[in-house]
């Protein structure tokens, strides 16, 4: 749950204080509302040998998951994404063909959403080519004849728009589990599942697992049962691979902490025992000597409408040590943020523990976070083991620079910003705000505030996940603008906050809305937090004229008239969120979402898309991944990893549905 994605992919100036190629060509593909991007690695050729070696295992790690997600997503989304692959490769007619571009569109779709359902929206992809084509093109296949029963399934997969229609549903009052195409239960319902957990969970235990993270929930015989993902049982043929690759991490690995919460983590996959997850989560959490670092698991619980399983997940990285100072900078002073806070003190940490922080340059994205990725990550998600051993909280600034260097000149702000003194302040001061914003709400914003005692901490049920972000949020937001910033050298002055305030208002009122297509409800988290929050505010403050919307020449602009007076808003609201979290209010907290969060004014709406499409910007953005190729001496000893950026988005989802398929037949 604590993971920040990109609010909207503008800033208007790119600085970086990274080494960095400027002549690097960023921009792989576009197709859809999609951008593909490439990702640079500086400093990569400065690790050891041995460093080197052990990103390289962990990235095979990492690669070797993909299938996992995938079948997560959707059970079917493997045998799809199997089929087109061989329609691609089988394929003999014109390349100009209608049909087949449009094959070629859904295929590239596939693939950056893991699944057969857009990564963002969740809504199913719609293919553009005809029904027949598919036909002549499945039965030109080798043993075509021999798969009818495939085919009738493909066939309602692919072209039936109503069935498996959402991946993850999250509409108020309806079965959820019923209702979402995930693959994280089968044969059971909402009530079902409730109680079935509600049973095992014991409400005094202080230190709970992640109930049902890295589990399927099935009805066998009339009896609800989980079935772990681990080795040997669920999604073992990919486990093993993970292993294997794992155990070659553990021969190189920095020290002697980092090599034990390796072998941990090989633990738990072959036990799949939650227990054993604790306790890597702690091993890993309080292991900070390390330049090397990664995510490899059941993660984050985006994918699964009840919160609760991981979707498979995996990312390496190594520290940015230069840019680490900022960072670090913020967490020295985690008690003056934690102690200063405008929430009430019961729901305060005493001593707020270990939040490490540091920037990170990521050097492979996979699972979960591939083609699409976060740019700032905070983990493990157990409330209890952050409370007791700290969480480590990273910004990825190879990632964040990328995004800015493919922005600059789109003319995005100069369209939406009311006026040129929002353009400027904004072209001055909004990468460092942004940059701020994240590592406040990564570093500080997850970690800080506590439950009150026996509160269960999926109380918030739905809602926990878009309240949690917001919580986040509004801490980063409240303390951008405390002249404690500026003091500590962070900040030039107290203008720099302002272009993040009107950044995140004029996103979350408004520029979001390019996400949204018409007619639609606000549906993932961190876009329902950013519009609670923008709301609300609006709504608050409206008496004072705080935030408004002006009207100039047919279009709408966001104007803020009193940016403390926002600040004040910010607290007030951080305040309420908090107590919903640390009471545990599911009605209070549904109100909220319900009210502020949820729902879409459709002039602004159509307003908003007219004038974006006009820009001809993608809405969403994703990565090709680098390719790292070992050498080796003549006795078969590793001497060098090389790291190469010359591969395109086709070909490198060929490249992995074949050497990353240990699922797939
Ligand atoms: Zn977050």
């Amino acid at each position: 749950m604590k993971k920040l994605i990109l609010a909207v992919a503008v800033t208007a100036l790119a600085t970086t204080a990274m080494a960095q190629n400027n002549d690097f060509d960023y921009t792989v593909d576009r197709f859809a509302d999609i951008e593909v991007l490439r990702y640079q690695v500086p400093g990569f050729e400065e690790l050891s040998l041995q460093q080197k070696e052990l990103v390289y295992y962990l990235t095979e790690a990492a690669l070797n998951g993909r299938d996992i997600l995938f079948d997560q997503n959707c059970k079917y989304n493997l045998m799809v994404r199997q089929t087109l692959e061989e329609i691609y490769r089988n394929y003999r007619g014109s390349k100009t063909d209608k049909d087949y571009i449009a094959f070629e569109k859904y295929l590239k779709q596939v693939w950056f959403g893991n699944g057969i359902h857009h990564h963002y929206s969740m809504d199913k992809f719609i293919p553009e080519f005809s029904k027949d084509f598919f036909d002549k093109q499945f039965a030109a296949l080798p043993g075509a004849k021999k798969r009818a029963d495939e085919k009738k399934v493909l066939d309602r997969v692919i072209f039936d728009p109503s069935f498996m229609a959402k991946r993850v549903n999250q509409a108020d009052g309806e079965d959820l589990i019923l209702t979402s195409a995930c693959n994280m239960y089968e044969g059971v319902t909402q009530k079902e599942v409730e109680d079935f957990y509600n049973n095992l969970k014991d409400t005094t235990d202080l230190t709970p697992i992640s109930w049902g993270l890295n589990c399927k929930v099935v009805k066998r015989n009339g009896k609800i049962v989980e079935e772990p993902y681990k080795v040997g049982g669920l999604y073992s043929k990919a486990i093993e691979k993970i292993v294997y690759w794992l155990q070659k991490a553990a021969t190189v690995a920095e020290n002697e902490g980092q090599r034990a919460y390796i072998n941990e983590l090989i633990k738990f996959y072959q036990t799949g025992s939650l227990k054993t997850f604790d306790d890597y989560s702690i091993m890993w959490a309080e292991e900070t000597q390390s330049d090397v670092d990664f995510i490899n698991g059941f993660i984050e619980s985006y994918g699964d409408p009840l919160g609760m399983t991981g979707s498979w997940e995996g990312m390496v990285n190594f520290k940015d040590k230069a840019a680490s100072r900022r960072s670090k900078l913020i967490s020295e002073n985690a008690q003056y943020f934690e102690s200063n806070s405008p929430v009430d003190n019961r729901f305060k940490k005493k001593n707020v523990k270990g939040v490490s922080a540091k920037v990170i340059t990521a050097a492979i994205l996979a699972g979960d976070s591939y083609p699409s990725t976060p740019i700032g990550i905070n983990l493990p998600n157990s409330n209890w083991i952050r409370a007791a051993h700290g969480s480590k909280s990273v910004s990825i600034d190879n990632i964040t620079d990328a995004y800015n260097k493919v922005a600059a000149g789109t003319g995005f702000n100069e369209e939406f910003a009311y006026s040129n003194v929002e353009v400027e302040l904004m072209k001055k001061y909004l990468d460092l705000a942004d940059a701020l914003h994240t590592d406040l709400h990564e570093c500080l914003g997850h970690a800080s505030g506590q439950l009150l005692p026996g509160v269960d901490q999926d109380a918030l049920k739905a809602y926990g996940s878009s309240l949690e972000e917001g919580r986040a949020d509004l801490f980063a937001l409240y303390y951008l603008a405390d002249p404690k910033l500026v003091e500590l050298g962070i900040f030039p002055n107290m203008d720099t906050y302002k272009a993040e305030y009107y950044k995140y208002i004029m996103n979350g009122l408004m520029t979001q809305l390019t996400r949204i297509v018409p007619g639609k409800d606000i549906e993932e988290a961190h876009m329902r937090n950013r519009k609670f929050i923008s709301e609300w505010c609006y709504q608050h403050g409206k008496k004072d004229n705080v935030i408004e919307y002006v009207k100039r020449d047919g279009k709408t602009y966001v104007r803020i008239n009193d940016y403390e007076k926002l600040r004040g808003l910010f607290a007030q609201l951080l305040a309420e969120v908090q107590r919903i979290k640390s009471e545990g209010d599911y009605e209070a907290g549904r109100q909220l979402v319900e009210t502020y969060g949820v729902k879409v004014d459709p002039a602004i709406h159509k307003e908003v898309l007219a004038r974006y499409e006009g820009l001809n910007i993608a809405p969403y953005k994703g990565f090709v991944n680098p390719i790292y190729t070992p050498v080796y001496d003549k006795n078969g000893k590793i001497t060098d990893i090389k790291i190469s950026y010359t591969e395109n988005y086709i070909d490198q989802m060929l490249r992995y549905g074949q050497d990353y398929s240990p699922l797939t037949r």
